[in-house]
């Protein structure tokens, strides 16, 4: 199954167009994207007795389908090839931090940019399905509703100024967390372990990789966080980058007005970001 949302309505995906799950479902599920995670497996159930697409669906025009995360994790160096062009050490365990819910946006958006330098990190993005506790890493897919594509947008001097990293607040500038166009649930990929993501700047790829090269695969991400929070139908997890992004590079390329940044992820769609010039830098 992929849901979407529409102008703000829950909407199940196929065939190239889409179904309005409120009206389809007489009224059984909520209009409400964000309703859709609590009750997944029934909803589920219904979307497979649901017809044939009723309307024309543009991934392009595609809002956040997750809009009100209680919680958004995400994880840092995943990638042993990203943490090496980060300078740092492959990690034994995973590197978390959190992003804020006022920083999501949908499938195609424009991103002022804040002043400083502000990178692109494609990452796949784990949508819990079921209340997580204390998880074992075998049953750690049973609690992911479905897989988006997410851009963990950054500001890499609040990032790295001060006595200690800054990652949650560089990381969730306005519109620093674009999530779309849809969720597509497990069982519509041959191996939801091994996905190909990438993103390109203006044309030019700058990111390609493969979730099996993940250091922690969403299994173990899943178990791991929910040894010590609950994770809620509906929370998010970027579950991390691979190599490209522009710190790494010699020297440095960072997003500028005008720039385009497109990411996809096979079998799931693309998204598309805009940015344009914030405020003139006075201070920092
Ligand atoms: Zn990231």
């Amino acid at each position: 199954m992929r849901i979407a949302s529409v102008d703000g309505r829950l909407k199940v995906v196929r065939d190239g167009g889409a179904i309005d799950v409120e009206q389809a479902s007489g009224g059984k599920f909520s209009s409400d994207p964000a309703l859709a995670y609590p009750r997944f497996g029934e909803l589920s159930k219904w979307a497979a007795t649901a017809g044939s697409a009723e309307e024309p669906f543009d991934a392009a025009l595609a809002s956040c389908p997750v809009p009100s995360p209680t919680q958004i994790f995400a994880i840092g160096l995943n990638y042993s090839d990203h943490a090496a062009e980060s300078g740092m050490e492959k990690p034994t365990s995973p590197v978390v931090f959190s992003k804020f819910q006022s920083s999501l946006a949908g499938a195609t958006s424009k991103v002022v940019l804040p002043a400083g330098s502000v990178d692109w990190e494609v990452e796949v993005v784990a949508v819990i399905g079921a209340v997580a506790a204390s998880v074992p890493v075998e049953r750690g897919w049973e609690h992911v509703a479905g897989l988006s594509i997410g851009q963990d947008l950054s500001e890499r001097e609040l990032q790295r100024s001060g006595p200690a990293p800054q990652f949650s607040l560089a990381k969730s500038f306005r519109g620093f967390s674009p999530v779309g166009p849809c969720v597509v649930t497990p069982d519509e990929f041959d191996d939801p372990d091994d996905l190909e993501l990438g993103c390109e700047v203006n044309g030019v790829v700058m990111q390609k990789g493969r979730t099996r090269d993940m250091i922690f695969s969403i299994s173990e991400i899943v178990s791991y966080l929910s040894r010590i929070v609950t994770l809620f139908p509906g929370d998010l997890v970027f579950t991390g980058t691979p190599a490209g992004v522009g710190m790494g590079r010699t020297p440095p390329v960072y997003l500028k007005a005008g720039d385009v940044l497109e990411s996809w992820v096979v079998g799931i769609g693309s998204i598309s970001q805009t940015f344009v010039g914030g405020p003139v830098a006075t201070e920092r």
